[in-house]
This record gives structure tokens, C-alpha cells and sequence, in this order.
């Protein structure tokens, strides 16, 4: 299977189940392990990505997929592994049997993986350009055989940060790339966060305007961009070009999973959900899964009203390839979604249909969930601290879904761990790429992302 453009770059992705299955037999003195396995293939504009299938399962029949051989061994050093390469390298000009990726890892015993890949095209085999383990983000890719060049130093607005985390985690975050879904409370602050840490690229995605009420916690908000209508988008996009003028910036005037937006997903480092909406939290860990792209879920809401505040509530969920989803963590509310769903046409469609009757549910406005600055710009925060945890493989969440209520006792810190619920089918979705149904269709009156 091969791109439509030769040129375009191949991305390979893995995620963490998979590769801990895959590197669990790499021991030392062990014979290297063969594995046979199936790849998803999503075409995105200018690259071609393939995500690993769970090894024992392949893709719904019509998919379109490609077969992988990976071999793994332990090694340790540079030399062990270059010895391995000219031997693979050796076997790649025989016959192969329809083998459309061959991938080879070697688990250090000290130090990240080391990994050569490349697949087959029409002329012999050719280099992969890059390749995604979930949870190592310090493997190493040799390209074309050899070991990858070292990074530019790191300037000196960071010195704080490399002090603590050390250069090569500036150097990996500078590679690494970033979604943002949502610019308001939490994405307007967790967007910068990324940027002056030193993301070497942030995609930015919203489909508001700035509205009067956004001005008490959207940061680098003024009431300029309420007079000129403008683009929460827009808006945290000036502001990553303002704080590093040579970070890669994309802003879509859109909503996930139009085809523009999760095709930058399907080739980034992180995804972060940074909105209040069921759809799009159902949409990010559906991503997460299908793409092999870690992401975390931020929030924050005040509980109580008109001056009687009784919880003030911060939540993270981390949504990972083999995290449950949000329907295993009974997350989302089907009627809610239609609700956010419906365009307002639709709604007042519904509420003329119903005539002197109660109106069906949906039709009902969304209920209001009240938030104020301080709590979404604590949650974008950490939620952007965790993702450069991952992004330099220097930190994991210490939790897989945590609350905190900033009124209660030492803060009332909770962590909500979940299994997956055995009836749901989120597990097999695990690098399905394109391939199946998407959590929901996309409505009509959304039409196209728009790259602003
Ligand atoms: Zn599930």
C-alpha cells in the first residue's frame, strides 16, 4: 500500500500496548522476536501515516491496510545495533510475501529504543520519516541506516526550564507537535504554556468568536477583540507568534473531527481537549485511540449559584490509546450531544413543531456550566504541564482521571481510575485509523474547517 505522493512523508505510529507487547520478549541474550502484524493507513494532504492494529486483530473487512513485519531485540549499544541493521538490511531485498512495512527495534538496556523502518514502494524499499511510540518520546529513529544528527542548542529564555528537565527535553519538546482543541478558558492558557516552554509546533482549533462573557478568563482578551469581532482561534494564534515567532502555528476556524483537523491529529505528538462540550470530549478520546495520539481532557466549573458556590471543581482525564473512553467512564449523555449537535434552525424547528405541547428535550437550550478565570486557568495549566511531561518523557500524571475542589479540605484531591467496561468496543478501536464509523456524523450546518 503506498501513498498516493511518493514524496509525502510516512509516519509510523505504535501505541503503548503494543509496544510493551512487542518489547516484552526483547531480553538479553535473547534471539531477536518476529512479529507479523496489520497497519491502518491514513492519508492525510502531504503525508501518509500508519497506525498498529492490537496483534491480534486485524481490520474490518474493505479497510485498507498493509501488513508489517517487525523484528525487536535487546541491545546494548549504538554498534549492537548497527550490526543488526546491515543484517535486516541484508534480508530486505528477499522476497517479503506482500510485507508493505518492515520494522526493526532495539530495546537498550540503557536509554531510550532505537528503531529503523521503512517500507516498500514501487522502486524497493524506502526510509520512514518518522516514527511514534507512544510513551517514548526519546526513541531514536535511524533513518536511511544511520543514527539521528544532534539539536541546536537551546536559547536562553528557557535556562530555567532546561535546568530542571534538561536540554534534551527542550530539544524533543522543539520536535514535537501539539492540538488544541478549544481556545477559551483553559486552551487560551494551556496554548501559550506549550509555546514558551518551546513546542516546535501548535495547532490551534476553535469555531468562536469572542464574546463579552470570555473576557473574565480568556487570556490575551480585550474588549479591541469584542468591538472587531475576532476568532478565538485567531486570537491564541497571534498570541504563540508573539511569544516565539519561529513556532510553527495552525489555526482552524473549526471543530473536530472535520477531515483538515484530524488529519494535523493523526501526525501530532499530543491532543489536548481544552472545551465543555460532550461531542468534543467523545471526539478527542476517539481520536486518541484511532490515531495513537495520547490526549488529555481539561476542565473546570463552579457548583452552586447566585452567590452560594459550594464546589469549585478542576478535572483531567487522560485519554490514551488503551484508556477507557468516555462512554466506558459514563462521561457523556447522548441528549446532550444531540443538543450540541443541532443548529439553531433545527432547535427552533422543533419548538414550532411542538405547537402548545411541551417541546421534546432537545430542543431545549443547553444548560449553562458556570466557570470563572482563576479555575480554567489552573486546569489549562496543568493540562499543558502534563502534556510537556509526555512530550519530554519526563513525568506521567500521577492519575488517570483527577478532580479537585478548590473549597474543600486540602483540596478534596480524588483520583478516579476506571476500567474499561467490558461490553464497550473502544479497545478494538486501537489504531483503526480511518477505518469504521466515527463517534458521530458530522452535521450538516458545520461544513468545512477553514484554515484561518
Ligand atoms: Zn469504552
Amino acid at each position: 500500500m503506498h501513498p498516493r505522493d511518493e514524496t509525502a512523508r510516512t509516519l509510523l505510529r505504535l501505541g503503548k500496548t503494543e509496544f510493551d507487547m512487542l518489547s516484552a520478549d526483547a531480553l538479553p541474550d535473547s534471539p531477536a522476536h518476529d512479529w507479523t502484524a496489520t497497519l491502518a493507513v491514513t492519508r492525510a494532504q502531504d503525508a501518509s501515516v500508519w497506525t498498529l492494529r492490537p496483534l491480534h486483530l486485524g481490520l474490518p473487512d474493505a479497510a485498507e491496510g498493509t501488513r508489517a513485519e517487525i523484528r525487536t531485540l535487546a541491545i546494548d549499544s549504538e554498534d549492537a545495533f548497527r550490526a543488526a541493521l546491515d543484517a535486516w538490511s541484508d534480508a530486505a531485498d528477499a522476497d517479503d510475501g506482500g510485507v508493505g512495512v518492515r520494522l526493526l527495534i532495539g530495546i537498550a538496556l540503557q536509554g531510550p529504543p532505537e528503531i529503523a523502518a521503512r517500507w516498500r514502494t514501487s522502486d524497493g524499499w524506502r526510509a520512514i520519516d518518522r516514527v511514534f511510540l507512544e510513551g517514548q518520546p526519546g526513541a531514536r529513529l535511524w533513518k536511511d541506516g544511520t543514527p539521528p544528527p544532534p539539536d541546536d542548542l537551546p536559547p536562553e529564555r528557557v535556562a530555567r526550564f532546561t535546568s530542571s528537565f534538561g536540554v534534551e527535553a527542550y530539544q524533543r519538546l522543539r520536535r514535537s507537535t501539539a492540538v488544541v482543541i478549544g481556545a477559551g478558558g483553559t486552551g487560551s492558557v494551556a496554548i501559550p504554556m506549550l509555546a514558551r516552554a518551546g513546542v516546535g509546533k501548535i495547532v490551534i482549533v476553535d469555531s468562536d468568536l469572542i464574546s463579552p462573557s470570555n473576557l473574565e478568563r480568556t487570556h490575551a482578551s480585550f474588549p479591541e477583540h469584542i468591538e472587531t469581532p475576532t476568532l478565538k482561534a485567531a486570537l491564541a494564534r497571534d498570541h504563540v507568534r508573539r511569544i516565539d515567532p519561529d513556532i510553527e502555528v495552525i489555526a482552524f476556524d473549526g471543530r473536530l473531527p472535520q477531515r483538515a483537523i484530524v488529519e494535523e491529529v493523526a501526525q501530532a505528538d499530543v491532543l489536548l481537549g481544552c472545551t465543555d462540550q460532550h461531542t468534543s470530549r467523545l471526539v478527542v478520546s476517539d481520536m486518541a485511540r484511532r490515531y495513537l495520539v495520547p490526549a488529555i481532557d481539561c476542565g473546570g466549573l463552579i457548583e452552586g449559584a447566585n452567590g452560594l458556590v459550594t464546589g469549585q471543581i478542576i478535572q483531567l482525564v487522560l485519554f490514551r490509546s488503551h484508556d477507557p473512553c468516555p462512554r466506558c467512564r459514563g462521561m457523556v449523555d447522548d441528549m446532550r450531544m444531540r443538543q450540541e449537535l443541532m443548529s439553531p434552525e433545527e432547535r427552533q424547528a422543533l419548538l414550532e413543531a411542538a405547537g402548545d405541547q411541551a417541546p421534546p428535550p432537545e430542543a431545549h437550550e443547553i444548560p449553562q456550566i458556570d466557570t470563572v478565570g482563576y479555575i480554567t486557568t489552573v486546569s489549562g495549566t496543568l493540562a499543558a504541564g502534563y502534556a510537556i511531561g509526555w512530550l519530554t518523557g519526563r513525568f506521567e500524571p500521577p492519575f488517570e482521571r483527577m478532580q479537585m475542589n478548590l473549597i474543600a479540605e486540602c483540596l478534596d484531591v480524588t483520583d478516579r481510575p476506571q476500567p474499561v467496561d467490558e461490553a464497550c468496543s473502544c479497545q478494538d478501536e486501537r489504531g483503526l485509523g480511518d477505518s469504521g464509523e466515527l463517534p458521530f456524523a458530522i452535521p450538516a450546518h458545520w461544513g468545512a474547517a477553514r484554515r484561518l
